[in-house]
């Protein structure tokens, strides 16, 4: 069985997912930037292969009319993002290595910062085309 762990900076959440992650994408989009200072990479699984070990410091934002987003209350780190499907995106920076997975390109590209080039030669998408979350 493949089990990938993950926490927070402070350990107040911890995680375990017991299936293999979808292909992850970094997410330049105006929410992911200003929760994480910057863009976030994503990846995810489903719910029931997602154990909360330590949930002890785990709290969620409404972030938008489609999802919310779990950070730990203790430490600020940003985990989770959860749009009411059957899968749940966790964030790669979170997770402890191997992860098992390698970045496959950019979404919401035409919101990214001015601050920085994209220029790693990977597939970038403008929204949502190329989804977290599949199916
Ligand atoms: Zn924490
Ligand atoms: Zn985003």
């Amino acid at each position: 069985m493949t089990t990938v762990t993950g926490r927070c900076l402070c350990g107040a959440v911890k995680f375990e997912i017991r299936s293999p992650l979808s292909e992850p994408h970094a997410c330049h989009c105006t929410e992911c930037r200003r929760q994480s200072g910057h863009a976030v990479v994503a990846a995810s699984a489903r719910w029931s292969d997602f154990v909360l070990t330590e949930p002890r410091g785990l709290k969620w934002y409404e972030s938008s009319a489609r999802a919310r987003r779990g950070f730990c209350v203790e430490c600020g780190s940003a985990l989770l993002w959860d749009d009411r499907s059957d899968r749940i995106n966790v964030t790669l920076g979170c997770l402890d290595a191997p992860t098992g997975v390698t970045v496959a390109g950019h979404i919401f590209v035409d919101e990214k910062g001015d601050y920085y080039t994209i220029n790693d030669g990977l597939p970038q998408f403008a929204g949502f085309d190329q989804p977290l979350t599949p199916e």
